[in-house]
C-alpha cells in the first residue's frame, strides 16, 4: 500500500456492468451457463472485480489458472465454485482443499495425489478430467483417456464432476481441426458411456468457441443425456477481441476497461523539431504537443509509437515519437491543448473510440497479451454497477 493516495491522472476505469452484461451475452449466444474466467488479475481488469461482476450476470462459476489467484477470490469471501484451469503441483494439493476448489485433472501421478489427500480428510472432491484432443498442452491424450476414466472411477476420494477440452483455433470459424477435436471429444464420451459414468457438466468452448462454435458447446453432449454444457469465457467477458476473425462488437459485448489519463504539459514546436528518444518523429509544420502521463511500464506498448492514436478533444491524435516509460506524447497540430484535458487511451471519449485491438494489432500480438500487460502501477477503479 503506498503512503501517499493515488495521485496522478492515470487510471484505468472498469465498468462492473459490461461485465457483467457480457456474460448474459455470452450465456444467450452460446445456450449454456458460464464460468467466467477470471486468471491474470481477471485479465487485468482486477480479479475480484470481474469475479463479483460476472457472479451478478449470471455466471455460475469461476476459472483461474493458480490456487493462488483463487486464494484471492476466496479472502473476498467469493463462495462460487472455482476450477482451476491446470493441475497445480502437488504442494498446491492441501490449499486447493482448504480452499474448496474443483481441480482439472489427466496426470495418474496428480489424480492418485488428490485422491489420498482428500480420502485422509474423510472427503471427496469433485474433480473435472481434460481430454487433450488436440490443443497439445495439458490434458490426458486419447490414448491415455481410458485409463484415466478408471482411475478417478477407482478413486473413493474424487467425484467425476466434469469433463473438458480445449480448442486451439476456436477464433479461426473456418479451421478444419475444431471439428477434427470435437469428433475426440465425443470418442472420449463413449468411454465414458462404455463405464456408466455421468459427469453433470461438459466443457470446451472459450469465447470464440462460445460465440461462433455452437456445435463446440452442445459437444457430443448428446453423448451423455443428463450433462449440461458449460462455456469458459475469458476475453468476451471483458468485452476483448477474440482474435482477428472473431470480434466482440459483432457479438454486441462491451468493452469493460476505459484507460484515462490528463495532459500533464503543452507545447508549440517548430516545423522539424524532433521529439522523444531516438528522435525517431519530427513535426512535419509547426503545431502542439501534449505531454501525457502513460507509459510503457503501465502496458502500452513500445510500438505504439508512431503507430497508435488517443482521444483528447474528442478527435484522435497520433501518439508520436518513442513511447518512454512514463510519458507519450500526441501530436494535436493547430489544435491547442491544454494541461489537465482528459486523455483516453482505450475507451471512448464523446463519439470517438480507441479498441484495445489496435493496440494489439500495432504491437503485433493479441488483445489478450495487451490487456494482462497493463501494469499493477495503474489503479484500477470500479465504475458501473454490475445490478
Ligand atoms: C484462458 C482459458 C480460457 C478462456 O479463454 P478465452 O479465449 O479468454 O475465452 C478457457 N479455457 C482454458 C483452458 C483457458 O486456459
Amino acid at each position: 500500500m503506498s503512503p501517499v493516495p493515488d495521485l496522478r491522472p492515470t487510471r484505468a476505469e472498469v465498468d462492473a456492468g459490461a461485465i457483467a452484461r457480457n456474460v448474459g451475452r455470452i450465456a444467450a449466444a452460446a445456450g449454456a451457463d458460464v464460468c467466467a474466467v477470471v486468471k491474470a488479475d481477471g485479465y487485468g481488469h482486477g480479479a475480484v472485480t470481474a469475479a463479483r461482476a460476472a457472479l451478478a450476470g449470471g455466471a455460475t462459476w469461476l476459472a483461474v489458472a493458480l490456487v493462488e489467484e483463487a486464494a484471492v477470490l476466496r479472502d473476498v469471501g467469493v463462495t462460487a465454485p472455482v476450477l482451476l484451469l491446470s493441475e497445480p503441483t502437488p504442494a498446491a494439493i492441501p490449499h486447493l482443499l482448504d480452499l474448496d476448489l474443483t481441480p482439472t485433472v489427466y496426470a495418474p501421478a496428480f489424480v492418485a495425489a488428490l485422491d489420498a489427500a482428500a480420502r485422509a480428510r474423510g472427503r471427496r472432491v469433485a474433480v473435472h478430467a481434460k481430454l487433450d484432443t488436440g490443443m497439445g498442452r495439458v490434458g490426458a491424450p486419447p490414448e491415455d483417456w481410458p485409463a484415466l476414466l478408471d482411475a478417478i472411477a477407482a478413486a473413493p476420494g474424487l467425484a467425476l464432476e466434469g469433463v473438458e477440452t480445449h480448442l486451439a483455433r476456436a477464433d479461426e470459424p473456418s479451421a478444419p481441426t475444431t471439428g477434427a477435436q470435437l469428433a475426440r471429444f465425443a470418442a472420449g464420451l463413449a468411454e465414458l458411456r462404455a463405464r456408466g459414468l455421468a459427469p453433470r457438466l461438459l466443457h470446451v468452448a472459450n469465447t470464440a468457441g462460445a460465440l461462433v462454435h455452437g456445435d463446440a458447446v452442445r459437444a457430443a453432449g448428446a453423448g451423455l443425456p443428463d450433462a449440461a454444457p458449460l462455456v469458459r469465457a475469458g476475453i468476451g467477458v471483458y468485452g476483448l477481441d477474440p482474435g482477428g476473425e472473431v470480434r466482440a462488437v459483432d457479438h454486441g459485448l462491451e468493452p469493460a476497461l476505459r484507460l484515462v489519463s490528463a495532459v500533464s504539459f503543452v507545447k508549440r514546436i517548430a516545423a522539424g523539431t524532433p521529439v522523444s528518444y531516438g528522435h525517431r518523429w519530427a513535426a512535419p509544420v509547426d503545431g502542439w504537443l501534449a505531454t501525457v502521463p502513460v507509459g510503457y511500464a503501465d502496458g502500452v506498448p513500445r510500438a505504439l509509437g508512431g503507430h497508435g492514436e488517443a482521444l483528447l478533444g474528442g478527435r484522435r491524435r497520433p501518439v508520436v515519437g518513442t513511447v518512454t516509460m512514463d510519458q507519450l506524447l500526441l501530436w494535436c497540430g493547430d489544435d491547442v491543448p491544454d494541461v489537465d484535458d482528459e486523455v483516453v487511451l482505450l475507451g471512448t471519449q464523446g463519439e470517438a473510440h480507441v479498441a484495445m485491438g489496435e493496440w494489439a494489432a500495432a504491437a503485433g500480438t493479441i488483445t489478450y497479451e495487451v490487456a494482462t500487460g497493463l501494469g499493477p502501477r495503474l489503479p484500477r477503479v470500479v465504475v458501473g454497477a454490475a445490478g
